[in-house]
């Protein structure tokens, strides 16, 4: 698709731009979405939030040798007898990081620790809850079963076995476990550089007083924390005024320096027009007018070499199409493979909700178990896309989707969890 343009896209596409369904607008978008091609080297520890930019095989076999997976004794299990007590005697210890070197013979064991090394002739460990041990004689229930609670070299990985695949986000789990391989540098994807700026005359910055009809930018902040969680290089442009000059300027410094640009505010009836003009000056971009709610004007588009995506202006249209729209395309951008979309779920809605069909309604709420195990939501009140307390009061959104009208309590709704998203 590289040679598409997004001006001809949208053209052959039959969609309404005033009336863009969420997921056309997703797909979309992801037309035009190639990794970064800058890899690094890092050590492991470094490499937490970024993504792996190449196939980390194993080295080794893990576990690199047969280890036991209790405390107890190692054996032949046809020494043990299926339906009465087996008597044998131990003739030394293997413990974790000290193996003992000897053999096991029929009517020997030893006595191994968790992770010990099963010695050489024993097939079989019981655990020591099934063991009476009398000076060097050890007594073993009935019941047990050759091969029990031996942990085979490989069994978790073999050597040569691709261990993580590119693409692959590294979290706690991943560092441990490529440490685990032994290995200590890793590479990965360059972090993926991000600019942004809010657009708005009434906006002012924290610390200053506000003059009448002014209001604090928050926008810069939500979107910093966005960024910053999902691992992104980000680039903090400030405000820029309404005015076509400073757009202008801003729009092509932002795009000479990062590999995306997000502004807020400005895409919206009215503002869009002029923005339009000079964005169609700068690069090409699609405005559209999604048919969700809140989150309802978005741009997105390719100026110069640097995606754009022009979010709405009010706080919480903000959040909800970074979450939406921006969050997979950074990820695809960042090296991620496969991006799986956040997971939805169901829930009982506890409260009446207002919804008009015909459009995708993102409503914030709070997912708890009720005493009867069964997951219910509540919405947290005022849904009003200014109102930034709703989404701070949320741990989920309750998606509508286009064809629900309003919502009774007791119904079941789609949710989705927003810890965890970025
Ligand atoms: P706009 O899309 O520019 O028309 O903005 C829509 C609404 O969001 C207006 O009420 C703006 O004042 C408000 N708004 C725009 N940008 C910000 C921002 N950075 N922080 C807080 N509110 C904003
Ligand atoms: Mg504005």
């Amino acid at each position: 698709m590289s040679t598409l343009t997004i001006t001809q896209a949208s053209c052959a596409d039959d969609y309404d731009p005033n009336s863009m369904p969420v997921a056309k607008a997703r797909d979309f978008i992801h037309r035009f979405l190639t990794p970064v091609q800058g890899t690094l080297r890092v050590p492991v520890r470094s490499a937490l939030g970024r993504v792996l930019a190449e196939d980390i095989l194993s080295p080794v076999d893990v576990p690199s040798h047969r280890n036991s997976a209790m405390d107890g004794w190692a054996m032949r299990g046809a020494d043990l007898a299926a339906d009465r007590e087996s008597t044998l005697e131990e003739i030394g210890v293997s413990f974790a990081g000290k193996p003992f070197g000897g053999r096991v013979a029929a009517g020997q064991c030893v006595r191994i620790m968790t992770g010990g090394v099963v010695p050489e002739g024993a097939d079989t460990v019981v655990m020591q809850e099934r063991a009476k041990a009398q000076a060097k004689k050890v007594t073993f229930a009935a019941g047990q079963k050759t091969g029990q609670n031996v942990r085979q070299a490989g069994e978790d990985l073999k050597r040569g076995s691709v261990a993580l695949r590119r693409g692959r986000m590294v979290r706690p789990a991943e560092l441990g476990l490529i440490a685990s391989l032994g290995i200590g540098e890793v590479a990965v994807y360059r972090p993926l550089r991000v600019a942004f700026f809010s657009t708005g005359d009434e906006l002012k910055g924290v610390g200053t007083p506000l003059g009448e009809g002014e209001i604090y930018d928050s926008n810069r902040y939500t979107i910093h924390g966005m960024l910053t969680r999902l691992g992104c290089e980000v680039l903090d442009m400030g405000v820029v005024r309404d005015d076509p000059e400073a757009l202008e300027r801003a729009f092509a410094e932002a795009a000479a320096s990062a590999d995306v640009v997000i502004t807020s505010g400005g895409v919206s009836v009215g503002e869009a027009d002029f923005v339009k003009g000079m964005l169609g000056k700068l690069g090409e971009v699609v405005f559209w007018k999604i048919a969700m709610k809140p989150g309802r004007p978005l741009a997105y588009g390719k100026i110069g070499g640097a995606h754009f995506f022009g979010l709405p202006g009010n706080p919480v249209s903000v959040m909800v199409t970074f979450y939406q729209f921006v969050r997979d395309a950074l990820l695809v951008l960042m090296g991620a493979n496969p991006v799986e979309p956040v997971p939805t779920f169901t829930a009982t809605c506890t409260g009446r909700l207002k919804k008009a069909p015909g459009r995708t309604e993102f409503q914030r709420g709070v997912l708890t178990r009720g005493p009867d195990g069964r997951l219910t939501v509540r919405p947290t009140g005022e849904q009003g896309s200014g109102i930034l307390k709703s989404m701070s009061d949320a741990n989920c959104f309750i998606i509508l989707g286009d064809d629900t009208g309003n919502v009774e309590p007791g119904t079941l709704v789609e949710v989705q969890l927003l810890e965890g998203v970025v």
